[in-house]
Parts: structure tokens; C-alpha cells; sequence
């Protein structure tokens, strides 16, 4: 065994990573017996989107936020909308920009009369590179500037400490409400509700679920997943989107919207804030 190898220990994975070897989210190794990010400040795409395509539907509504992404995810999603940056590795990227923490900063000021309020970290799992998250950030902070996050949520403590401290929202994915699900995507339930009641009172969250016929569309799921939001917080935003076929899953069709608007009754019969989404 490689004696400088190391188990990263920043997700469920927890990855045996040796110089030179990726991890299963193809965006970390190990250097000097750490566990380190490939992606840091490797950006694919930026863009200047409205909140509400975050989605963020209760933080600065009607503003604009620049939005970044690298490439890398910790998640294996057969239906991802982003797969073509989030499923690969930075060797088969064609277009790969580096994007210090101080040069987002500037462009990111660049952009404020065009009513832009800070950053967001998103289009791939932007916490397989934690550590830019948290640089660019606290610089951000420091000019006044806003912090949002868009996660699959699926991290563990390490992770969270570094970043809750410099973020002003984010919107989190809980993607289903049985490990059934999580484990057809790589991911883990428990990690989820951990990471989502740890974000609970410490910035602005919201919480998206896409909903796939005949995956996690029933009644009973939709009233289980929303009753748990419930019981943190009643005020917390839930997003329920529709499916539509995508990357590998393309053996169904879109979500009904009757189905849809049952959903979104059985979530408002628990929550304060509930919103359709692709409908
Ligand atoms: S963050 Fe990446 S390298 Fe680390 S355990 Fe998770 S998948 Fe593996």
C-alpha cells in the first residue's frame, strides 16, 4: 500500500486517494498525504442569472447573481441536467478558465450596476473544491458582497464547518426521501438531513426535490419529505420541480402536472412557502 495515500474524509465516499489518483467525484487526489482540489478556481461556465434560477425564491428576489461552476460531482444522478461538466474530469474539458478568488471578486463588482449582488457556486457540486467556496467567499464578505451555494448537500461535517461561517444562502437538494433513491445516485439519505439541519439557522436555505414518476412522486413520500422540512422549520422555501428526460434517463416521460399540483397541495398542507417549478 502506498504509504502517502489518505482517506478524504469530506463525503460519504471517503475516497482512498493516492498522488496522482482521483477520487470518485474525478475532481480531488491526494498531495503530500492531503486530500486536495483539482478544480480550484478551474471554472466551465460563469454567468450573470436571475436569484430565482438558483432557485432562490425568498433572497433578494428580483436581483441577479453571478454564477460559476467548475466540473465535478461526489453524485452519480442517472438524471442529471448538468452532466456534461458535472460527470467529467478537468483533462476532458474543453473550455477551462482559472479564476482566482480575487479575480471572480473583481468581475463579480464589475457586474453591479448591472444589479448583481455577490456570487454563486453552482452548475457542478461546487464543494468537491470546498476550499474555493470558502477563499472566494470570505473575500466577497469583505467588499460587502453576497454568498449563495447551490449543493447536493451530501458532505460531512469537515466541510461544513469551513463553509457555513461564509455563506449567505443556499438552496439545497433533497432529491428524494428514501435511501432507496440516494443510493441509485451514489449518495446518502442521512448525510442530506444532516448537512440540511446543520445549514437551518445559520443562513437563508430553500430546498429543491425534482420530481420523477415513479421514483419519489408518491403521496406518501411528498408527505413524509415535507413534514420532516416541517419539523425544522415550517418557514423554510421547498421547490418541487418537474422531471423532464434527461442524460440517462430518457425511458419516461415528464412528470404529470395533475401529479404535480398534488404534490404541491400535500407539501402546502405542512409548509409556509412551497413553489412549482418547469410546470
Ligand atoms: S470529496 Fe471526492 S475524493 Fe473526497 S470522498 Fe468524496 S468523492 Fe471521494
Amino acid at each position: 500500500m502506498n504509504t502517502d495515500s489518505v482517506i478524504c474524509p469530506y463525503c460519504p465516499h471517503h475516497c482512498r486517494l493516492s498522488e496522482g489518483s482521483l477520487g470518485f467525484c474525478r475532481a480531488r487526489t491526494a498531495e503530500n498525504g492531503r486530500s486536495v482540489p483539482l478544480n480550484y478556481g478551474k471554472v466551465t461556465s460563469i454567468a450573470l442569472d436571475p436569484i430565482e434560477k438558483k432557485p432562490l425564491a425568498h433572497f433578494f428576489p428580483g436581483s441577479r447573481i453571478l454564477s460559476v461552476g467548475s466540473y465535478g460531482c461526489n453524485l452519480r444522478c442517472p438524471f442529471c441536467q448538468n452532466h456534461e461538466i458535472s460527470q467529467s474530469s478537468g483533462d476532458l474539458m474543453r473550455e477551462l478558465y482559472d479564476l482566482t478568488p480575487e479575480r471572480l471578486l473583481r468581475i463579480s463588482r464589475d457586474e453591479k450596476p448591472e444589479g448583481n449582488i455577490g456570487v454563486a457556486f453552482t452548475y457542478n457540486e461546487p464543494l468537491t473544491s470546498w476550499e474555493y467556496v470558502r477563499d472566494a467567499s470570505e473575500l466577497l464578505h469583505e467588499d460587502g458582497q453576497k454568498t449563495v451555494l447551490v449543493s447536493n448537500g451530501c458532505f460531512t461535517d469537515d466541510v461544513i464547518d469551513e463553509v457555513l461561517p461564509v455563506l449567505d444562502a443556499m438552496n439545497i437538494d433533497l432529491k428524494a426521501f428514501h435511501e432507496g433513491f440516494y443510493k441509485n445516485c451514489d449518495g446518502d439519505l442521512e448525510t442530506v438531513k444532516h448537512f440540511i439541519k446543520r445549514a437551518e439557522g445559520s443562513c437563508h436555505i430553500e430546498l429543491t426535490t425534482l420530481i420523477i414518476p415513479h421514483e419519489n412522486d408518491s403521496h406518501e413520500e411528498m408527505d413524509a419529505l415535507s413534514s420532516w422540512i416541517a419539523s425544522l422549520n415550517p418557514e423554510i422555501p421547498l421547490h418541487i420541480t418537474r422531471f423532464f428526460p434527461m442524460f440517462q434517463m430518457t425511458d419516461r416521460g415528464p412528470t404529470d402536472i395533475g401529479r404535480m399540483r398534488e404534490l404541491y397541495d400535500i407539501a402546502s398542507s405542512h409548509l409556509k412557502y412551497v413553489h412549482l417549478g418547469n410546470v
